[in-house]
């Protein structure tokens, strides 16, 4: 029998920052499934910055988003009907088909998981966010024994796994920065980072220095301009630079904050590498032995903030550039 399923379309190429009339809620059927196809109703869906990329028509690693169509995003929900035996109903799924309530797919488009309570967790520490944390501090800038790390956007999914990867590592300091001073007594408090400030003061240049006074070897670098500049400038010789993301940086295509510190990479012999996760997800095992080993020992925290219901879906995505109280990895129950 055939259902229904609301679901966000891109109606229209945000100019600069998104906002609410950029997108449409709309109905679609959802059809039963044919031979090889599964029926998912979604139980949660992501919003991830890098979605603000995909909204325009450019060329990137990802292709952008279609006007007057669906968005696409990592999504878990379970199979309601399946015509294909290795996905049952009832299975535990995730896929790439968020931003809907429900869908009919093909049955290798979606991935079988273990069941777990917190099925979200499959959106944050044991998804994409969480493969990207630990691909920063394992393989694109190493933390060692008694290195000292900065983390920025040290609140969000990535940068609160990051800091507690680092800290398994033996990190000898690990100092964070976010928007509000609650959220980083969530830093402190929930994360177990040494210290974090708050970066909009205007001053994360003093603010990194008297975080850490001798100089910093690791720098998770999630959001370009003044603050990457601040730590180009108090690092230390040799230093390590994970270049996740740059949110401060003109993802609505503004020229964002100027990098004028980029010349203190010379003399200090600093290694600056970027990354996009998907080039590690031969490590994806790796990835879930660690990180999921450590979350089920209760060595790491995760934390969600869950908006409710597919009509609450853009308010959760603007969230993610408007400094909102938003903590740890951003989720909608659909
Ligand atoms: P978050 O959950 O951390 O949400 C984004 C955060 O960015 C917000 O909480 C906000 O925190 C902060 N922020 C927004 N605007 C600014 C600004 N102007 N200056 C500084 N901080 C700002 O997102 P994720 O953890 O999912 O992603 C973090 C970064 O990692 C992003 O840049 C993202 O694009 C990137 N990323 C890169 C990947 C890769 O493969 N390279 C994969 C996944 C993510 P606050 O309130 O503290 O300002």
């Amino acid at each position: 029998m055939t259902t229904t399923s609301r679901e966000i379309h891109l109606v229209r190429r945000p100019q600069g920052a998104a906002v609410p009339d950029d997108f449409a809620l709309r109905t679609a059927d959802v059809p039963d499934p044919g031979e090889g196809e599964v029926t998912v109703r979604n139980l949660f869906m992501s919003v991830d910055p890098y979605m603000r990329g995909r909204m325009n028509d450019v060329k990137s690693y990802v292709p952008p988003f279609a006007l007057d169509a669906v968005m696409q995003g990592g999504a878990v929900g379970r199979v309601v009907a399946s015509r294909d035996r290795s996905v049952p109903e009832g299975a535990l799924v995730t896929s790439g088909n968020g931003w809907r309530e429900a869908f009919t797919a093909p049955a290798r488009h979606v991935q079988v998981v273990p069941d777990r309570d917190d099925a979200a967790a499959y959106l944050g520490v044991l998804g994409m966010p969480g493969m990207t944390a630990w691909a920063g501090v394992e393989i694109v800038a190493p933390v060692r024994e008694g290195d000292v790390v900065f983390v920025s956007a040290a609140s969000g999914a990535v940068g609160s796994i990051a800091g507690q990867l680092a800290r398994a590592r033996g990190a000898s300091r690990v100092v964070g920065s976010a928007g509000a001073p609650e959220k980083c007594r969530a830093v402190e408090s929930d994360f177990g980072f040494d210290v974090c400030f708050s970066y909009r003061d205007g001053q994360p240049l003093r603010a990194l220095r008297e975080a850490a006074p001798d100089g910093i070897d690791v720098y998770f670098d999630n959001v370009g301009g003044a603050q990457l500049n601040a730590a180009l400038i108090h690092a230390r010789m040799n230093g390590r630079f994970a270049l996740c993301g740059g949110i401060s940086s003109g993802y609505d295509g503004s020229a964002g904050e100027p990098v004028t510190a980029l010349g203190m990479a010379v003399g200090l012999r600093l290694n600056l590498r970027g990354f996009i996760v998907s080039d590690y997800a031969d490590r994806q095992e790796d990835f879930l032995r660690e990180v999921g080993g450590l979350l089920e020992a209760g060595k790491i925290t995760a934390r969600q903030t869950v908006f409710d219901g597919i009509d609450h879906a853009v308010e959760a995505f603007l969230g993610l550039f408007a400094g909102g109280s938003q903590i740890g990895k951003v989720v909608v129950a659909v």
